[in-house]
């Protein structure tokens, strides 16, 4: 099997917050189950069905070792924006009528912001808890605004922009002890490895395997056994998964993405990791060696995602520049899902940073596949790119160069 990297010689994959390839390990085990086994995993009347079943539980069991809860405590998505609206809504939908508050980090992503905005309309009042300039949670903030009347706490593990990561357990203590339910969007925690959900003591949590070099179109929600008569589906249907989200499962994709997240945290991913922040470090600092104006937004190197780096090139037009390096060079102004959406990245603005430094900025996610070889390559295309930028007439406000 090829892997990834040997097919894109020409333009150079830096986007790998926004959604990574699949690993060539992870594809063999989905076209086993697509050739194989065409039986609904739910016909468990005949041996057919019953291999599919077996493959479900499989799948069940290796995503729930990896993140340390029991099989039946996941319940399969379509993806992390499923997981997060289910959390949300589901839990608001059935919440008693003396919880009616529900806060959230400035920094979540649109489909945590979008969902409570849902439920403010039944009547929910949504808190927004601030972050610091390292994009971590304020949290005498958070412990100021929690009381008895708090239905869920909504904080993401490691952020999508910036890379910063929260105190989890931290989190999940002050929410509990005012009764509340913590749910933490963990899409991007794999990538740190430790991603023991009963160590965290969390409640509830979205993953999706697009982001740890699964399929596209499936993730999960992590749901503690205590809650799962608390939440009400988004859909109804034949009852499957325990009615929380019912429909067929796709088995290749329950199977891909358990395949990828057991890669994500046996022994190789220690290296993986090692390297690819190695790899990033030398990124920034080669760049920042060139043009000193160049800024790292949110965390400290050693505090972050270990494939983000999030940089501010101020006087620069972000979008501009990324369209002058196309196809060369697969980096994001912000985060995919909101991309076509002019305003500023709503992360960077939490963080202090001015509408100019946030148009300004970029986002660089390297992974499993990018090579030394490509960072040379994409600094030196960078570069170019700059040097082009100016000769537009796009003047920078004020002068990289
Ligand atoms: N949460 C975070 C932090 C994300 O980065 C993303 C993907 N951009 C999502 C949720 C949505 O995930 P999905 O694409 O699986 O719906």
């Amino acid at each position: 099997m090829r892997e990834w990297q040997n097919r894109n010689k020409e333009s150079i994959y830096l986007d790998y917050q926004a959604s990574t390839p699949v690993d060539c390990r992870v594809i063999s085990a989905v076209e086993e189950y697509n050739y194989t086994y065409p039986a609904n995993p739910h016909a468990i009347e005949h041996a057919h069905g019953w291999k599919s079943h077996e493959a479900i539980e499989q799948s069940s069991a290796a995503i729930a070792d990896s993140i340390h809860v029991d099989a039946d405590e996941i319940v399969f998505t379509s993806g992390a924006t499923e997981s997060n609206n289910l959390a949300v809504l589901g839990l608001a939908r059935r919440a008693p009528s003396n919880r009616r508050r529900i806060l959230v980090s400035a920094i979540e992503h649109k489909s945590i912001l979008a969902s409570a905005r849902a439920v403010s309309q039944l009547g929910f009042q949504i808190d927004v808890i601030p972050v610091t300039a390292a994009g971590v949670i304020d949290t005498a903030e958070l412990k100021e605004r929690l009381a008895d009347d708090v239905l869920l706490v909504s904080v993401m593990a490691v952020n999508n922009e910036i890379g910063s990561i929260q105190p989890l357990k931290s989190i999940a203590d002050a929410a509990h002890h005012v009764g509340a339910v913590f749910h933490t969007d963990a899409v991007h925690l794999p990538a740190l490895g430790t991603i023991d959900m009963e160590a965290y003591d969390v409640d509830l949590a979205s993953f999706s395997a697009h982001k740890v070099y699964g399929p596209k179109g499936i993730g999960c929600l992590y749901v503690r056994r205590e809650l799962h008569d608390k939440i009400e589906p988004l859909m109804y249907g034949g009852g499957q998964q325990l009615g929380l989200r019912p429909g067929t499962l796709p088995v290749p994709l329950c199977v891909g993405f358990g395949v990828a997240m057991g890669l994500m945290v046996n022994a190789d991913a220690v290296v993986e990791r090692e390297r690819i922040s190695e790899l990033r470090n030398q990124f920034v600092e080669r760049l920042q060696q060139l043009y000193p104006i160049i800024r790292l937004n949110g965390p400290s190197l050693s505090h972050r995602h270990p494939g983000n780096a999030n940089l501010c090139l101020s006087g620069i037009d972000a979008q501009e520049l990324l369209s002058i390096m196309q196809p060369m060079i697969a980096a994001a102004t912000g985060s995919a899902c909101s991309s076509g959406n002019p305003e500023p990245s709503h992360v960077l603005r939490a963080l202090g940073m001015s509408i100019d430094d946030a148009k300004a900025s970029l986002r660089f996610g390297i992974g499993r596949y990018t090579s030394g070889d490509e960072i040379d390559r994409a600094i030196a295309l960078i570069s170019d790119a700059l040097l082009r930028y100016q000769d537009l007439g796009e003047a920078p406000r004020r002068a990289i160069l």
